[in-house]
């Protein structure tokens, strides 16, 4: 099988592997404990968590690790909103937000907070000036994805940051970097942004670990509660192999982006090139999205049936995003596009890795190119 859904999550790097093996074998001691082998585990995640905040250009005491961008995500809003309450009770976001953001900030609304979810243009952004108008004096958090998650698209965070900051520099800014790290280039260090969340299996890191930036001085209330880890905002014995697991994955990602993304641009290309004129695609991601990510629809037709077609040549790839392709819905981000509805209900995502090549993308279109001659000779199959 060829695994085309690195979107979703990616192969663990062999050197990440071997990592998180040696630490768990060698280094089982509580980090809190006062022992050699706490000391021992202390130590990894004090290096780790340098190598984290090297990467990113930050502090390392700015770093909080969790469990994944959904704890970060949700760490990040529920606690700003939570404990920045008596400056307002308004925020901000967008229509296309990962469900780890967007349901938070569906669950604030219910304990009283007033949420604009900003809606975005027909390529999938965000308009800077829609951000702006919406921001008031009592906003205390604007939340704006790097990379949308399901058609690649790049929203202007950095410009939304660096705009928001002059005129509200009481606004917190928080934005989720998953579908961007690695991908397309953003400097965190004085770029207005507050919060920053990242999952380490989206490069090529351990599922389960993830991380927080938190500029210096935002305080979060604590979602966990417990033994007072990772300066009180996260409690909870640290997962230390996956941690150390991450640090290397991030830097390795880092160190190799330029080539990647080079890469990435090439099989994009030529992948976009191949299927744009099959009959009926609708091509969902937009030209100068995030180059590891192909998303287009077959309107009316199931992606599942175009899914399973590929699967048969040997090809996996994705139908919406991961985590919601278990639901019969039509896709939020789509609709919020102004797709049309069937266009929202027959999505499918190709998202690469590092390992492809061209020779992978010619592979793709001609089993594209079979499915699609093969499904439009069926009822009900292709229009
Ligand atoms: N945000 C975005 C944009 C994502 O793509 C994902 C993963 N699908 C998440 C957040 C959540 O990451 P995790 O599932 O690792 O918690």
């Amino acid at each position: 099988m060829k695994y085309f859904d690195h979107a979703a999550s990616t192969p663990p790097h062999p050197e990440v592997i071997r990592t998180i093996a040696e630490v768990m074998q060698a280094h089982y001691g509580n980090p809190s404990s006062l022992h050699a082998s706490g000391e021992a585990g202390f130590k990894l995640l004090k290096k780790a968590r340098e190598v984290c905040a090297g990467t990113l250009g930050v502090q390392p005491s700015e770093i909080v690790f969790t469990s994944g961008a959904t704890e970060s995500n949700n760490m990040a809003i529920k606690g700003a909103a939570l404990q920045y309450r008596s400056r307002g009770k308004h925020l901000v976001t967008s229509m296309i937000e990962h469900p780890s953001v967007y349901e938070s900030f569906r669950q604030l609304e219910g304990f009283g907070f007033e949420v604009a979810f900003v809606p975005v243009q027909t390529n999938g952004t965000v308009d800077i000036e829609t951000v702006m108008r919406t921001v008031r004096e009592d906003t205390v958090l604007v939340s704006i994805m790097h990379v949308n998650n399901e058609t690649g698209s790049i929203q202007p965070v950095a410009e939304i940051a660096r705009e928001l900051k002059q005129k509200y520099p009481r606004v917190l800014v928080h934005v989720d970097g998953v579908q961007g790290f690695g991908k397309v280039p953003l400097q965190l260090k004085d770029s207005g942004i507050d919060l920053y969340s990242l999952s380490a299996h989206k490069f090529r890191g351990p599922r389960g670990a993830g991380l927080l930036y938190v500029r210096k001085g935002i305080q979060l209330f604590p979602l966990l509660s417990g033994g007072g880890q990772e300066s009180g905002v996260r409690s909870g014995t640290e997962n230390v192999p996956a941690v150390v697991g991450m640090a290397k994955a991030l830097r390795l990602a880092k160190e190799q982006e330029a080539e990647h993304v080079r890469n990435w641009r090439k099989v994009r290309e030529r992948l976009v090139e191949g299927i744009a004129s099959l009959p009926e695609l609708e091509l969902n991601s937009p030209a100068e999205g995030a180059p590891h990510i192909v998303h287009f629809s077959f309107p009316g037709m199931k992606p599942e049936v175009v899914l399973h077609c590929l699967e048969e040549e040997g090809l996996e790839v994705s139908t919406k995003s991961a985590c919601s392709s278990k639901t019969s819905e039509p896709s939020r981000v789509l609709l919020a596009m102004g797709k049309s509805m069937e266009t929202a209900q027959s999505g499918i995502r190709i998202s690469l890795g590092d390992e492809h090549t061209s020779e992978d993308a010619d592979l793709l279109i001609e089993a594209l190119t079979k499915a699609v001659k093969r499904l439009s000779g069926l009822k009900g199959g292709l229009k």
